[in-house]
């Protein structure tokens, strides 16, 4: 079942609690919304789907239109996860990496409810973040704000990410105590996640800079500020081996975004689908039509791909808990 902000923010303070993280996948085609979902159901763990202003603009979802993106992208993972084979596991969608002039007006309707052509319904993400690369402090903490200050003109629920860095090196405590110092004063409750750097890049280069140290350092000093658990969202995770993510679940990561080693695994399974089934794409095989439907193509894909997802998924700690009461 699709999860709502305040739902969100119950199992993220329960992940910080119990000391466990959820993945969070940065998904770009309905095929790979389903393979997450799929792998969630199969360790009965919650799950993060996430989106970039690439995939709400991408052809499968926007077409350059980022509203019809986000309209669409979350239409499809409601109705997913809202069927008998998915209703079981907690999932949450967030925004991520969302910048320029759109970023504002694409979160504030988000958070109003975005309509979907279906009588009145509209729909909402359950957690928001936006990308602060190219923003000052001040504009930072001021994005933050606006968003606050939409959920509370239109007395929607809002559950934030806020982040600063996240690929600059490991960011200062001071800056951690400026920017949600602040939001925190202006704007109490909102947030659940913090993500600064912890020395992970985005992208496959080199992650030897990751502090699981700068997480806890982090983590305490962000829930000492909010006066509640806030666990950290680890941006770049692709790369980082194994033993060290294990670290930073346990030095207080709850969130572990997974977006360029996923692109690789699903676009290296695609490459072997067509390369080893070159014959069976000749129109005179008799197979040549299942072999060309995107179905072809995308459960072999699948195949290869959930498992990844599910060895991910049991590293991170969040494998079993869904069959655990949800949290109060
Ligand atoms: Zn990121």
């Amino acid at each position: 079942m699709l999860l709502d902000p305040a739902q969100a923010r119950d199992w993220l303070t329960r992940a910080a609690r119990e000391g466990f993280a959820l993945l969070a996948v940065n998904a770009d085609s309905p095929a790979a919304l389903t393979d997450v979902l799929e792998a969630a159901r199969q360790c009965s763990a919650p799950v993060m789907v996430e989106t970039s202003l690439w995939q709400l603009n991408g052809h499968s979802f926007g077409a350059g239109d980022p509203f019809l993106g986000l309209t669409r992208y979350l239409v499809q993972l409601a109705t997913l996860a809202a069927s008998d084979r998915f209703q079981p596991v907690p999932v949450l969608f967030h925004t991520d990496h969302i910048k320029g002039p759109v970023t504002l007006p694409l979160l504030q309707a988000a958070i109003r409810g975005l309509p979907t052509g279906i009588a009145d319904t509209t729909i909402s993400p359950s957690t928001l973040s936006l990308d602060s690369s190219t923003l000052s402090e001040d504009q930072n903490i001021e994005h933050i704000l606006a968003l606050c200050e939409e959920a509370a003109r239109t007395r929607r629920p809002v559950t934030l990410e806020m982040e600063a860095g996240v690929d600059d090196g490991v960011t200062p405590l001071e800056v951690t105590r400026r920017l949600l110092g602040t939001v925190e004063a202006r704007a109490p409750g909102r947030l659940a996640l913090w993500a600064p750097g912890v020395g992970t890049r985005h992208g496959l280069g080199d992650q030897s800079a990751f502090s699981p140290d700068a997480v806890r350092r982090h983590a305490d000093l962000a829930s000492s500020i909010a006066g509640r658990p806030i666990g950290i969202a680890l941006h770049g995770s692709s790369g980082v081996p194994e033993p060290a993510l294990r670290q930073a679940v346990a030095a207080g990561v709850t969130k572990v975004n997974w977006s360029s080693e996923s692109l690789l695994v699903r676009s290296r399974a695609a490459r072997e689908f067509y390369a080893t089934h070159t014959e069976r794409l000749e129109p005179a095989h008799p197979d040549w039509k299942n072999t060309a439907m995107d179905h072809g193509v995308q459960s072999f894909v699948s195949q290869r791909y959930v498992p990844r997802l599910i060895e991910r998924i049991q590293l991170l700690g969040a494998a079993g808990k869904a069959t655990q009461p949800a949290p109060a």
